[in-house]
Parts: structure tokens; sequence; C-alpha cells
């Protein structure tokens, strides 16, 4: 079997894991600060803030960021339920407007119709879809324009740039995630990068019970904290990411050159000025045989996966909530697939996907 995802451990992770349990000292502590420091360097940001994962980062920025009940957030509905779930745990109200169907991300014109026609907005989360960055240039110009803040979910787009930026880096706050599946990895766990140093202030808060000294609790807080056996697993990771986009764009670039001569896949884009870190290689088939496909995929040995086979605004909870208008969303969610792009990948591998691939009996 080909898995779509892939943990790359390697002995230089088992034996910084292994330090931290001989240390005597598991919880949050040195090796939290070391990741931390070394992850606002890398995204080129003043501070980052380790946390227990990607839905806990989200959640906190936006309680950081003054999102009270009834405010509003807007968001995409072509992403993981934890984008849009966090906006519900501040007991806020998500609105969704519509993706771009190439980028599968956030459309900037859709957004400013709903800014337009909406009072109340005071937050965008937006979402680099499978390591593919939004439009920031229209993006940070809307947020000026309304005054909203932005909060880059990167969870799947950890090293992506946007004219030489990092994910993560434009808004008021970026949230990673370092579960088991994304480009790195700590099991479970998270990070915010801000270079806002009263939201930090509050973020550090907030994640560690609204602590203001020893035994005083200043506000309503909650354990959102990592380890220091995930965060020294983390500091390897990052050491080698690079490493692992490049193995990933070489796996795409190996898909666009194979699969471009057939007319029945869509091959996904990227641009000039974008780096795309490929957490997901998405292509798109027609509807009527995407089921068919990942089922022929998966039976051939090859994991393939719709990723994601319902947009938010059409789960059962969001639907009974509100009737969000999102054709594209709901349309590219009924044509996407997932190849395998992960860096365990060989060449013998990819041939041998592509060559199933091209199999196919549509
Ligand atoms: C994985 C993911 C999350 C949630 O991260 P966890 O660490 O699993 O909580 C949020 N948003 C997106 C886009 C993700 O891919």
């Amino acid at each position: 079997m080909i898995y779509l995802s892939c943990p790359d451990i390697t002995d230089k992770e088992k034996r910084a894991v292994l330090e931290v349990l001989d240390s005597g000292m598991l919880a949050s502590g040195p090796k939290v600060r070391e990741f931390e420091e070394r992850f606002a360097e890398y995204t080129d940001t003043s501070h980052a803030v380790c946390v227990s994962n990607g839905t806990t980062a989200l959640h906190v920025s936006l309680l950081a960021s003054g999102i009270k009940r009834d405010d509003k957030v807007l968001t995409t509905p072509f992403s993981f339920i934890a984008t849009s779930n966090s906006i519900l745990f501040c007991n806020a109200q998500p609105l969704f407007a519509d993706i771009n169907p190439i980028t599968f991300n956030l459309d900037p014109n859709k957004v400013e119709d709903i800014l337009k026609k909406e009072q109340n907005i005071k937050a965008i989360i937006l979402v680099h879809l499978y390591g593919f960055p939004c439009e920031m240039d229209a993006f940070s110009y809307l947020a000026e324009k309304y005054n909203v803040k932005i909060i880059e979910d990167s969870a799947q787009a950890v090293g992506a740039e946007y004219n030489n930026r990092k994910a993560g880096s434009f808004g008021i706050a970026g949230t990673f995630s370092f579960y088991a599946t994304k480009n790195m990895m700590t099991g479970e766990g998270g990070m915010i990068t801000s270079s806002d140093e009263s939201f930090v202030q509050k973020v550090r808060s907030l994640i560690n019970h609204g602590r203001s000294g020893r035994f005083l609790h200043s506000e309503l807080g909650y354990n959102f904290r990592m380890t220091d056996i995930q965060a020294a697993l983390g500091i390897v990771q990052l050491s080698r990411l690079e490493e692992f986009i490049t193995k990933r764009q070489q796996n795409a670039d190996f898909y666009d050159k194979n699969l471009a001569d057939l007319d029945w896949i869509k091959l996904p884009v990227t641009y000039l000025g974008h780096k795309h870190v490929y957490h997901q290689y998405t292509v798109r088939v027609k509807s009527e045989i995407r089921d068919a496909f990942v089922k022929y995929m998966n039976d051939k040995g090859v994991n393939v996966a719709p990723i994601y086979p319902i947009s938010i605004t059409q789960q059962p909870f969001y639907k009974a909530m509100d009737s969000f208008d999102c054709p594209q969303a709901v349309k590219i969610s009924s044509q996407v697939v997932c190849l395998p792009v992960h860096t365990k990948l060989s060449q013998d591998d990819l041939e041998k996907i592509v060559k199933i691939i091209k199999g196919f009996k549509k």
C-alpha cells in the first residue's frame, strides 16, 4: 500500500525525544522556548507561541484578537472543520465567502462583496489550503479598508511564501498544526506566530489558565500548552523542513510532467510569487467519476482521498444554522482527489502511481 501521508522520522528525532525523557523535564520548558525562538526566526515574525494543536491555536488567536459573543468572523467553506469551529468556540458567528475554484482558496472579490454587505465583521480567517498561499496583497488591502483582522490558518502551509514572505507573517496571527499528517509534525501540536506584542501576551495568558503570576489568575484561561517532548521533536523536524518541502515539490513536478497529457484530470496550479509547499497534490476530475476513481486507486494499493468531500457549509450542524451560498465550494468538493506527495515516496512509487492513474477506465 502506498499511503497518502507518512511521518518522516529519523534517529535525530528519536534521540531528541529520548534526551527529554532522560532530562526529567517533560512539561513546557526549555525545549518549548527553543522551538518558539527557532520558529519565529524561520517565519520572520517577532514571536511564536507553542500550543497543544492547530485547533487551539485558532481558538486562542480569535480570543486574543478580541473576538467575543455575536461578533462576525468571515472564513472559507472549503477547509478542515476546525477552521470555522474555532469561531463557534468564541460564541461568534461564522460567515462564509466562496472560493476560487482554480486556487481552492477564498476569492478576494467574494470576500469584499460580503464585507460591503455585512456590518460588524471583526476578523477573517484565511486558509492557505493544501500549502498554496492566498492572494495576500488583495487580503491585506481589504483588511485595511474594512478594518478587519486577519488570522492565517497556516496548518497546511508551513514554509509557504507569498512574494518571499512566509505564510503566517501577514496577519495579526498565523496558526500552525503539527498533527501527524502535516508537513512537519509532533504527533499533536500547534504554533501561533505574531509580531503584535500585546496580542502575544494575551495568548500566553490564555493558554496557561489566565496566569499572571505565581498562583495568580487574572482571567479565565485554558490549558493549551505543548510539552517539551513534542517541542524536541518539532525542533528537529523544523531543521529538516526545507528538505521536506523540496522533496514534495519534486514529487509535484513529476506529476505535473507525467499527468499533463490526460484530458480528464485537472492539475493544481501555482503562480509566480507563490511558493507552494504541497501539503496535498490535489487534482480535479468530473463529479460523476470521482468516487469511482478514488475506489479504483485504493483497490490498486494507492491511498488517495477526496479532501474535502463535503464543504463546511454542507455539514449537518452548519446547514442547520443558516443558508450559506457557496456554490463553487460545493462543486469543488465533489471533484477533488488528493494524490500521495509525501517525502517517503520513491521514484518507483511515483512511476507506479502514474501508471495506475493512466490505466483508469472512465
Ligand atoms: C489540521 C488542520 C487544522 C487543525 O489542526 P489540529 O492540529 O488537527 O487541531 C486546522 N485547519 C486546517 C486547515 C488544518 O489542515
